[in-house]
């Protein structure tokens, strides 16, 4: 596929930022939190919920990403003009917690599932981000095409003022997502949630105002029988928190893009939900590298304002 700079995401309540590590933290078996720092942060917007942006990684034998341009206009084409091996790697992530500390540094904590095999020697068999998270030490320095303004097309969490419930199914990688929404609902809002991770360990705490019932599924099998074991936890599970039933729920699914399908499927056809309040993406696909599926998506339609939509 050819490039071409008008093949380029506008980027216009987006900017480029320059991310250093600060420190990184293992919130679980899988959960690596890595804070980021750096002046450019003073600029950085976050709308908060699933607030999510686009990372440039350093391809695999380098130490930082670099790019030739990060003009609006032309960075798209720059990028994607480069040799492979000097391409940095475009991923999309969110943004758990934007903070300003005591001392009035920027940070941004972005919370990364490590999946492969972290002893794997080489980044194309665990995924080049999962790759590069295991081993991000303090001055290690990427770069983000991150929110300038708070309201942006990033923010997929979008309720009508008449929900009366939030539903929510997520995965590892949305569970990121999911922690920073549920931060964010005030407190009396009714919440029933499905949240899917690999290990016992990954049941991590969370904090939240919400009314939250929480079911977590520990996954038994990496492959598509997870899909089956997701819907059997929702078909065992009534949605209506032990309160009267929801009348105008809203439902936020993230996560693989083969069981978003199928839970969405279920709210849609065994729920009898309106399709307009379900709001889904899907965060990866079994199988397929975020370059994989960016091609596709370019290839079917025009790119969007907001890169990770392409997926
Ligand atoms: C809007 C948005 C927000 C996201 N937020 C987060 C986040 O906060 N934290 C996070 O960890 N991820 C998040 N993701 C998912 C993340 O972008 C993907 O998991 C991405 O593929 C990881 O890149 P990679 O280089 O490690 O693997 P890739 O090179 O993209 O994939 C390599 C192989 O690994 C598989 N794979 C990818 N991810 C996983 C996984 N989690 N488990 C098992 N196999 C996998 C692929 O199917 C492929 O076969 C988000 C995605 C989107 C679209």
């Amino acid at each position: 596929m050819t490039a071409t700079a008008s093949d380029a995401p506008a980027i216009a309540h987006f900017r480029f930022f320059a991310l250093e590590v600060l420190r990184t933290r293992r919130l679980g078996h899988s959960f690596l939190r890595v804070t980021f720092g750096g002046e450019s942060l003073a600029d950085f917007r976050s709308g908060g919920y699933d607030q999510s942006l686009s990372l440039f990684l350093p391809p695999p034998g380098r130490e930082h990403a670099v790019l030739p341009s990060t003009d609006e206009d032309t960075w798209f084409a720059a990028w994607r003009g480069m040799p492979d091996e000097e391409r940095p790697v475009m991923r999309s992530y969110t943004v758990r917690e934007q903070r300003r500390t005591s001392e009035g540094v920027d940070e941004v904590d972005i919370d990364f599932v490590l999946h492969g095999d972290p002893a794997a020697a080489a980044a194309d068999v665990a995924g080049p981000a999962s790759y590069w998270a295991g081993r991000a030490v303090t001055g290690r320095r990427i770069l983000a095409i991150g929110p300038a303004v708070a309201e942006n097309k990033s923010v997929r969490f979008q309720p009508p003022a008449a929900t009366d419930a939030i539903w929510m199914y997520a995965d590892e990688t949305a569970l990121p997502a999911a922690a920073a929404i549920l931060d964010r609902l005030p407190a009396g809002t009714r919440v029933r949630a499905w949240f899917e991770v690999p290990h016992e360990d990954d049941r991590l705490a969370l904090s939240t105002l919400a009314e939250a019932d929480i079911t977590w599924i520990v996954r038994e099998s990496a492959g598509r029988e997870r899909t089956e074991q997701v819907l059997g936890a929702l078909r065992a599970t009534d949605a209506s928190t032990g309160g009267p039933a929801a009348e105008a729920p809203y439902v936020w699914l993230a996560g693989e893009a083969g069981t978003i399908r199928a839970v969405r499927r279920h709210f849609v056809q065994e729920r009898s939900i309106d399709r307009r309040a379900v709001r889904f993406t899907g965060y990866w696909r079994l199988g397929a590298s975020e370059e994989e599926l960016l091609a596709e998506a370019y290839a079917g339609k025009a790119p969007s304002e907001d890169p990770a939509s392409a997926l």
